[in-house]
């Protein structure tokens, strides 16, 4: 392996916005390492891609709600191993149900993986690019976490702390010549948004001023831009790629 080569970590890439951020990243030229939790099939097809179009990839099993099993996947195939650059964490579940009815292990389970998962991953990712004196770091948040949803208060929740764990990350991060920033998708067509039903689709779609639900590729390219030279000068900041839908 080509160790000068800069290494994009991206979590929760077996699927949907991840998997698409992953090709994209791998198109520009980056290693691109891919972490899944359970879909070693759809990461390794992910992988495939990657390598058929002349990129370098390669997955990895990570629940990002494990703390130790983060450490130690940084520790052991990325600290010394590669140059770290980019971390985009992605990988992110929705429990959703009206605040009466939601159980604790639902919101704790959400809050896990969306938030602590983000929290372990952007720090362990940091100690290596201090060393280094420079990265990216770009953490998936949600519009939900912007203004709040009737039936995913969890989710809100982690999505809204995210932000929060973004800004303070690029206060902190700035001067090793780090940056931290968020994207916030609206309403992305991926097996996460599949299942709602065509009621809610249509009264959705009417909320979104550019009038078409969006596509991983449309948060695939933001990323692309905050992780590139041209961004250098934006930290802590949420990109909305939502159509207009809160703005
Ligand atoms: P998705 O299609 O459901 O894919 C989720 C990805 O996360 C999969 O790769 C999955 O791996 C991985 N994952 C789940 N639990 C994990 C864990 N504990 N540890 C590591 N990886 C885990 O979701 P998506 O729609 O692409 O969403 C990607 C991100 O964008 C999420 O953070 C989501 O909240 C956010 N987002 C999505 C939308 C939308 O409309 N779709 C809008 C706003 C924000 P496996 O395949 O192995 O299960």
């Amino acid at each position: 392996m080509d160790n000068n080569m800069l290494t994009a970590v991206v979590t929760g890439a077996s699927r949907g916005i991840g998997r698409c951020t992953a090709a994209t990243l791998g198109r520009a030229g980056y290693r691109v390492y891919l972490t899944y939790a359970n879909k070693a099939d759809e990461a390794e097809t992910a992988v495939g891609e990657i390598l058929a179009a002349g990129g370098k990839a390669a997955a990895f099993r990570l629940d990002v709600a494990d703390p130790e099993a983060v450490t130690h996947f940084f520790q052991t195939e990325i600290k010394d191993k590669v140059d770290l650059h980019i971390l985009v964490n992605n990988a992110g579940i929705i429990k959703d149900s009206l605040l009466a009815r939601m159980k604790d292990e639902d919101f704790d389970k959400v809050l896990a993986v969306d938030l602590q998962g983000a929290f372990t991953c952007l720090r362990e990712a940091a100690k290596i690019m201090m060393r280094r004196r420079g990265g990216r770091i770009v953490n998936i948040s949600s519009v939900s976490g912007q203004t709040g949803n009737a039936g995913q208060a969890n989710y809100c929740a982690a999505k809204a702390g995210l932000i929060g764990l973004t800004k303070a990350a690029a206060k902190e991060l700035g001067v090793r010549g780090i940056t931290v920033n968020a994207v916030a998708p609206g309403f992305i067509e991926t097996d996460m948004t599949l299942t709602l039903p065509d009621a809610v689709k249509e009264q959705m779609l009417k909320s979104i001023p550019v009038q078409r639900f969006g596509n991983p590729e449309d948060v695939a390219e933001a990323v692309l831009f905050l992780v590139s030279d041209k961004a250098g000068y934006i930290t802590g900041q949420v990109l909305a790629v939502n159509g207009g839908m809160y703005c």
